[in-house]
């Protein structure tokens, strides 16, 4: 094929044929093994990186225990300068890191670049955010006092992410906690590790040309066996980790033994709600981007349709058509819609729902299947496929990481709908399509959707920076980027100042000597 400009790109981002996948920042090293990254678009080799060992990722340990000690006496609009020159650098190599993250992730180049921006966005966010860590002030009971409560940094943040935000979910953590006056050491996906130097050797320049210490940013590579240093560890009081359900569960357990907080950032199970005074030519569009964007491997895609009984056939076969006009290939070529999978597990995933879809009762509509041949030769080219089925099917309950989406069906007022969409164990995004301002209400209400995202006469898919991101149940809880989100990098204080010459008691204590 022809290679897209991944060459230039690569050279622009630093990267080699091997890589060190252990950095502190201009200090790179590794003991541990290599992991070859393979791109899902072509299978081929894109990279090397060599992994984090114990004795590594204690080095990086000590020189971000080092770096905090500098990094937190920086006044916080000083350390968003350091954020805004690196928001800056993102701009300088925003199309060759989008065209890494769309080669090594598969995900389309607009997509890739749309990443980047992502970045930008909460760069520029940061540095406004940078004057901004208000704490309040309270009236204190007591005369001549005064109480106020302030926000500290907190110390090293850990981030763990998924391979299908290679790029952006590592800066809506760091770009905060920089602002915090936090460091961050961040162990990137091992489906994605290419992403994760390039990433690093960014900042890396940036801190350099500041003269900052190593440490402020540091980067660790491997398996969960590498993310499990972070979880075990005392000196990281917060780990971010981004991914799936199962590894949630492991990671809340393993830091809150340790009285650790954690923002989990977990799977999605995401309805879009089609009443009957939707407009369809936006249902189709938002349902169909929602459901076969970067390949339904968003934590945001849209799985379930919950359609109104009466313009089901209509809603089912405007999207059946819509559909037939997709174009599946290299995610590169900005012709085609839909790229890979990230890899040929996660089409063994695809598969397997397909087949239970239909063991359960279900029924296949738009036909599924692997592509073949000619560019199709990494095998994790597959066809976006829709079944119609119930929402109490198990396979339907779980989250299949795949361009896989279940049209439901319900009937009378949109309580039903919304009870559907609330029934499965995860809450991350939500939207509903309707004109009717009641319905959309309704959707909205203490009694209405249950997730953390809840749109109108949007898809459930991408988000902006500006609002806190997230959801609830299986989804993990945590607030990522915008609003108040970057509390969660910081310790609170509150602080009673007497300036009297008496020490009078709260509540009107008396305890004299
Ligand atoms: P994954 O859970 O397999 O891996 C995610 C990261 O966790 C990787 O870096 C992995 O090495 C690490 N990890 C796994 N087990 C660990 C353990 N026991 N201890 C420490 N680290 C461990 O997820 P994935 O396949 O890379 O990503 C897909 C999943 O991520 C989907 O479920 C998707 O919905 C979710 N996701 C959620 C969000 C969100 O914001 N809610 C965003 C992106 C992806």
């Amino acid at each position: 094929m022809t290679d897209f400009g991944i060459g230039k790109a690569l050279k622009e981002l630093g990267l080699q044929e091997t890589n060190e996948g252990t950095s502190t920042g201009n200090q790179n090293f590794s003991s541990g093994k290599i992991i070859e990254s393979y791109s899902p678009v072509d299978g081929k080799l894109i990279g090397k990186v060599k992994t984090t060992t114990k004795a590594d990722y204690e080095k990086v340990m000590q020189a971000a225990t080092e770096a905090f000690k500098t990094w937190r006496t920086k006044p916080a609009p000083l350390r968003g300068e350091i954020v805004r020159q690196f928001g800056e650098k993102l701009r300088e190599k925003k199309e060759a890191l989008g065209k890494l993250v769309s080669y090594e992730m598969g995900k389309s180049y607009q997509e890739g670049l749309g990443e980047v921006q992502e970045m930008i966005d909460i760069c520029d966010f940061a540095v406004g955010l940078s004057r901004q860590l208000h704490g309040l002030t309270m009236h204190s009971e007591r005369p001549r006092h005064r109480m106020y409560e302030q926000y500290h940094p907190l110390g090293i943040v850990g981030i763990i992410s998924a391979f299908n935000f290679p790029v952006a979910v590592w800066s809506w953590n760091t770009a905060l906690a920089w602002i915090c006056g936090d460091v961050c050491v961040w162990k990137p996906s091992e489906k994605t590790p290419m992403c994760g130097v390039a990433c690093q050797n960014i900042i890396a320049e940036v801190l350099a040309e500041n003269n900052l210490p190593e440490g402020i940013s540091c980067l660790i590579n491997g398996d969960y066996k590498v993310g499990e240093f972070m979880t075990k560890d005392t000196r990281i009081p917060l780990v971010s980790a981004t991914g799936s359900t199962r590894m949630g569960k492991i990671v809340a357990k393993e830091v809150a033994g340790r009285l650790g907080k954690s923002l989990l950032e977990l799977g999605g199970n995401n309805a879009i709600i089609v009443t009957q005074d939707s407009d369809l030519k936006m249902t189709v569009i938002g349902a169909v981007f929602g459901a076969v964007g970067t390949c339904g491997q968003r934590c945001t895609s849209t799985r379930r349709l919950i359609i109104h009984e009466s313009i089901y056939d209509k809603v089912k076969n405007a999207i059946v058509d819509a559909y037939k006009q997709l174009r599946i290939g290299n995610p590169l070529d900005e012709n085609n819609h839909v790229g890979p999978l990230i890899d040929t597990d996660a089409v063994a995933m695809y598969n397997k729902a397909l087949e239970k879809v239909v063991a359960e009762g279900g029924k296949i509509i738009v036909e599924g299947g692997v592509l073949s041949g000619d560019g199709y030769e990494s095998g994790c080219y597959v066809k976006p496929a829709i079944a119609e089925a119930n929402n109490n099917f198990e396979i339907v309950q779980h989250e299949t990481f795949a361009p896989v989406l279940y049209l439901l069906k319900y009937s009378g007022d949109v309580t039903n709908a919304i009870e559907i969409q609330n029934n499965v164990a995860q809450g991350l995004s939500s939207a509903i399509m309707t004109n009717n301002l009641r319905e959309a209400e309704a959707f909205l209400s203490v009694a209405g959707s249950d997730c953390g995202i809840a749109n109108v006469n949007i898809g459930t898919s991408g988000a902006e920076i500006g609002g806190a991101f997230g959801g609830e149940k299986e989804t993990g809880g945590g607030r990522e980027s915008g609003s108040d989100a970057w509390k969660i990098y910081m310790r609170r204080q509150t602080n009673t100042i007497n300036y009297t010459t008496d020490l009078p008691l709260a509540q009107g204590i008396k305890f004299d000597l």
